[in-house]
């Protein structure tokens, strides 16, 4: 019992910290494989919005710059972020917006606490809240903000936040997000940019040894893990290869639905919300699976081996392709150059299904859960906003994007260059470099993609820029508001669902049980038992609403 439920806590503590790197740079995110956003935009990217430095409407005239105040203000600020990060009043990126706004923050979370969200449970119910309030779970602060705890933001941000206002009118995917159930806004939201994820990566110099073309479309693909698995491409003499492996044990299987238009879950099909499992292309594409894995061209223990699949296979020189997070994947041509020699694993684009379509499931989310509000209680409403608004103003942007001028990157012709010491570290990444000193923390701000351009290799901007052009993103079903009786109708369904159908994924996939018209039929009728056409209304209903706002 004991052991189960540290295992547990252990679980949800990589998953948090999995989702912290998601926020902070998706592309990078060497995380557990689940398909990280499930809301964006078609014009996904950030756009810092420009602005004049604005002169704040009210208090003094004279103010200049992004200074906010005359004299230095203090606001209170509780955030705690991901079970391990407090604020820290002198993180370095915080004073100099000090310096350039006149408004200090000073943080009231326990730098030794450890766990998040009791740290802000606790923080809720003592009624005694700061002013800023910064929070990563959107179901939650907005139940608070509607009962009255935090401020609505949308009167205040039309006064004074024009930097934010310019922002939500040209992504209105980013207001409707922020908006709650009710209406209103309650939280400013971090604004992740980049939109590649999980990307299609495939063993080129293989390729080359055989003299095949990257495949284009699923029956390609098909004919190369054929060859891979039989025509030796690692050159041992020995048939070693695994053609196809992958860390995310079902996931990762289930990634390959999409390669015959199936999906595992609910979807949008022109404003439709269908069920994935409930589809013909579903029986097509696990009928497919399944032969592929019985012909060897999956690794034989996809569904267990889990994390460790990616290294071994690579650094044993006998994994052909995967599906999985480009800027994790991207090194190893890189760290594997003396043991594997000629190894080059590289993106390539999803091979196109029946119908000739190129479609990829996960996208990064455009707009994060992270973010902040200002509490109901609070006295100083105006400079809060005001402050918000500083970080979506080119300068904050900027800021929080580079870090300090001089310090973390120079102005070159016009654009922030990072220094060296923040991309060449020998031991620290520059994510983490810039972390500790307060810069791409998850506070409401719109990151620009090419803070991270700069430290990526070319195998990971190839891919970027190969998943960007070739927009191989299959249409995202927008984050849904639900009121709370739906929500707790709709998780338990889900749950019951996803169990079912992961159950007996694997056993088709495995060859356990029959797979055929007969076999797939009673499959969807015992969904429909399980109460799928239910869940299906209660996305459409949310759905319905979001096109509505
Ligand atoms: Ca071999």
């Amino acid at each position: 019992m004991t052991m189960k439920s540290n295992v547990w806590k252990r679980t949800s503590i990589v998953l948090i910290l999995a989702m912290i790197l998601i926020a902070t740079a998706c592309t990078s995110n060497n995380g557990n494989g689940n398909i990280a956003a499930n809301n964006t935009s078609k014009d996904g990217g950030t756009s810092t919005p420009s602005t004049d430095t604005t002169t704040p409407k009210e208090d003094d005239k004279k103010l200049s710059g992004s200074l906010i105040s005359k004299e230095l203000k203090t606001l209170t600020l509780h955030m705690h972020v991901g079970n391990r990060w407090a604020f820290d009043d002198d993180l370095p990126v915080f004073r100099e917006a000090q310096r350039m706004t006149n408004i200090e923050l000073k943080g009231t979370a326990s730098k030794s606490a450890t766990d998040s969200a009791e740290v802000f449970n606790i923080m809720m119910a003592s009624g005694d809240m700061p002013d800023i309030v910064h929070y990563e779970k959107k179901a939650v602060y907005d139940k608070f903000g509607m009962e009255g705890a935090f401020t609505p933001l949308n009167d205040l941000i039309d006064q004074y936040a024009p930097n934010i206002k310019a922002f939500l009118e040209k992504r209105p995917d980013a207001r409707k997000y922020m908006t709650a159930p009710d209406g209103n806004i309650y939280f400013v939201n971090f604004i992740p940019d980049g939109n590649t994820s999980l990307v299609w990566l495939i063993r080129q110099d293989w390729l080359d040894k055989l003299k095949l073309e990257q495949p284009k479309t699923v029956d390609d693909f098909y004919n190369v893990l054929v060859a891979f698995k039989t025509q030796d491409p690692n050159e041992n003499g020995k048939t070693d290869e695994v053609p196809l492996f992958t860390r995310h044990k079902i996931n990762g299987v289930r990634d390959y639905l999409v390669l015959w238009n199936a999906r595992r879950h609910t979807y949008l099909d022109n404003d439709k919300i269908k069920f994935g499992p409930l589809e013909d292309n579903y029986e097509t594409a696990v009928q497919n699976i399944r032969k592929w894995y019985s012909e060897g061209l999956f690794d034989q223990e996809a569904f267990t081996r889990g994390t460790a699949s990616r290294e071994f296979f690579l650094a044993s020189d006998t994994g052909g392709a995967s599906h999985d997070w480009l800027g994790s994947s991207a090194g190893y041509n890189d760290t594997l150059k003396d043991k594997v020699p000629g190894i080059n694993y590289v993106t390539m684009a999803p091979p196109a299904g029946p119908d000739g379509v190129h479609r990829e499931e996960a996208k990064c989310a455009s707009v994060s859960e992270f973010g902040w509000g200002i509490s109901s209680t609070s006295k100083n409403k105006e400079l809060a906003i005001k402050y918000f608004d500083f970080w979506f103003s080119e300068e904050g942007a900027r800021l929080m994007n580079y870090g300090i001028e001089g310090e973390h990157y120079d102005m070159v012709d016009g654009k922030p260059k990072f220094q060296d010491w923040i991309l060449h570290d020998p031991d620290k990444g520059t994510l983490d470099l810039l972390d500790a000193d307060g810069a791409q923390v998850e506070i409401g701000f719109p990151q620009n993609f090419d803070y991270e351009k700069q430290w990526m290799n070319k195998t990971a901007l190839d891919g970027v820029e190969l998943y960007t052009k070739g927009d191989y993103f299959v249409e995202q079903l927008p984050t849904l508001s639900y009121t709370a009786e739906e929500k707790k109708e709709r998780d338990n369904l889900d749950t019951t669902l996803d169990t079912y159908i992961k159950e007996q994924f694997q056993k088709w996939v495995l060859g356990a049980e029959e797979m055929n018209d007969s076999t797939f039929a009673a499959f969807k009728d015992r969904l429909k038992s399980m109460g799928v056409e239910r869940l299906i209304e209660i996305e459409q209903a949310a759905y319905d609403r979001y096109l509505k706002m």
